[in-house]
């Protein structure tokens, strides 16, 4: 996702050793994602940036709700989230790797934006799959939910029948 300036570090004027920032993401940063999911919330990131003369380490740990649709009842659901991710920035220049874990920053480089790692963490962070707490859905889609699970039982399993049939004519010989 585009960065956005808030999230940007100036890591020039930093000594060497541990620095702590907060961030919150809110309204913009949902809306500038491209994730149609995400309506909205409020997450803390709280990093802990370990400068060096040739890397930056960035900790990151997430934690907040991010608000996204039901997928049982499609209702508005505050989704719980809480995760970490580490990035490393290498300072020493050289060519760009591959590596997702390590980016290599241009020498000339005096700042890094978080946005997109934020990002990033926020996606690991989500399960795959979002539902109320049982019995928090919404009711009127409940009931038509209950109706389609009764109207879906499968009948008795034909296998099973063969093998109740050859139970009991084991048991009549
Ligand atoms: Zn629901």
């Amino acid at each position: 996702m585009e960065p956005l300036k808030d999230h940007t570090i100036e890591f020039t004027g930093l000594k060497d050793g541990l620095h702590e920032f907060r961030f919150v993401l809110e309204q913009p940063f949902f809306d500038a994602s491209a994730e149609e999911e995400w309506q909205g919330g409020q997450v803390t990131m709280d990093v802990k940036l370990e400068k060096s003369t040739s890397l930056l380490v960035v900790d990151m740990s997430a934690k907040g709700t991010v608000k996204v649709h039901c997928d049982r009842c499609d209702a508005p659901l505050d989704q719980p989230v809480e995760g970490d991710q580490r990035q490393i920035f290498s300072l020493t220049g050289g060519d760009p790797t591959d590596d997702d874990e390590l980016v290599s920053l241009d020498d000339k480089a005096h700042n890094i934006n978080l946005t997109h790692y934020f990002y990033e963490c926020l996606r690991l962070a989500l399960p795959i799959r979002h539902v109320h707490a049982p019995g928090q859905c919404d009711p009127e889609v409940e009931k038509v939910l209950s109706k389609l699970v009764v109207d879906q039982e499968p009948g008795p399993d034909p296998r099973w029948e063969v093998l109740k049939d050859l139970q009991n004519k084991e048991r009549s010989s």
